[in-house]
């Protein structure tokens, strides 16, 4: 049963991830994060195959408490891997935990309250601003009181959303925001210490490799259990026909597919790496496994950040947002958990055969 390689907790997927990495013969590095009060918290690296080989990279975790899948797809791929050995010729790359601290706690952002996925700027000018409408939202998104069951959040949001419509949402939203440090979707004001693990060492992990097939493991987007491909190119441009033949035309969402579900975002991870391996073929896709409603997955995220600045912690309304915030990023069904690890091994698959054939 693929519900087996779900970890409770992030110290078990930790565990259980470099225990199948050094039983399928992986060279491992760890990167543990600045002193934490509960446990170590790092971003572990499991490496296969020969420095100069095309490189297939698979992380998890940017956003926390997404990790638990990510994560799970990481252990059936390694537990593959003692079985029957890689695909030749390939070198494999785990990162596993990127938000190290955010799969511990359940949340979506770090120990700064940063979303990892806003925080890769190229340049220290980037960390500042706010999307236009943001401010209009602030009151609605971030109240600055616990959280409450009594509160029309939903009717809210879907008032707003039949205003403005929901792709001029997703961009006001989510695009990342550097003016609300307590606020959802904030980038933070410079690198933070994952980032800079990231930045550091991604020379080490990528080696001599000339062309690159990096997958980015994520939840929370998208029809449950199904699964996109969000590129950070934009359509009509020669490698989105490479994307389409490798993982089929329905999977992938180039960025400026204007009804798509993917919006515009400052400071992502897949541009950071693009830029940093500009000399090599760098092939970057996020990929969104859904999981529910927009409404509701951003209930979640409200709720839960309300109960991190404001709540008590151990108080039932703390609980709840944790629970349901996990439910949002790792639904508890098995059929669900069945269905996303099918699909990350699908898309792990493609990319590495389409390495090989390369
Ligand atoms: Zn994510």
């Amino acid at each position: 049963m693929s519900t087996q390689y779900f970890s409770a907790s992030y110290a078990e997927a930790r565990r259980r991830f470099l225990e199948a990495a050094n039983a399928a013969g992986a060279r491992v590095q760890s990167y543990p994060l600045p002193a934490q009060s509960t446990g170590t918290l790092a971003i572990d690296v499991a490496i296969l195959g020969a420095d100069d080989a095309p490189a297939l990279v698979v992380s998890s975790g940017l956003h926390g408490v997404e990790g638990f899948f990510g994560s799970a797809v990481q252990l059936a791929l390694l537990e593959q891997f003692s079985k029957t050995r890689p695909t030749p010729g390939v070198r494999h790359v785990l990162i596993h935990g990127v938000n190290a601290y955010g799969f511990a706690h359940l949340r979506r952002t770090n120990e700064d309250n940063v979303d990892l996925n806003r925080n890769f700027m190229a340049n220290a000018g980037g960390y500042a601003g706010a999307p236009s409408g943001y401010a209009g939202l602030n009151r609605l998104l971030n109240p600055e009181s616990p959280p409450s069951r009594l509160e029309p959040f939903k009717t809210k949001a879907l008032w707003k959303i039949w205003q403005a419509g929901l792709p001029p949402l997703k961009e006001t939203v989510a695009r990342g925001q550097y003016e609300y440090p307590r606020g959802l979707f904030y980038g933070g004001k410079k690198p933070c210490a994952s980032t800079q693990i990231v930045q550091d060492h991604c020379d080490d992990w990528l080696a001599t490799s000339r062309h690159i097939v990096h997958i980015d493991l994520h939840t929370g987007l998208g029809a449950h259990g199904n699964y996109k491909l969000l590129l950070t190119e934009s359509d009509y441009t020669e490698r989105r026909d490479w994307y389409a033949a490798t993982f089929g035309a329905s999977h992938i969402e180039p960025l400026t597919k204007p009804d798509g579900m993917a919006y515009r975002v400052a400071g992502q991870w897949g541009p950071w790496m693009q830029q940093h391996f500009q000399s090599r073929n760098y092939c970057f896709a996020g990929a969104e496994f859904g999981t529910y409603g927009v409404v509701r997955v951003l209930a979640a995220l409200r709720a839960e950040n309300r109960a991190h600045h404001h709540g008590t912690p151990g108080s039932p309304a703390y609980l709840r947002a944790k629970k349901e915030l996990l439910e949002c990023f790792c639904p508890a069904s098995p059929a669900w958990r069945c269905q996303v690890i099918g699909g990350g091994l699908r898309v792990v698959e493609e990319g590495s055969v389409a390495l090989r054939v390369s």
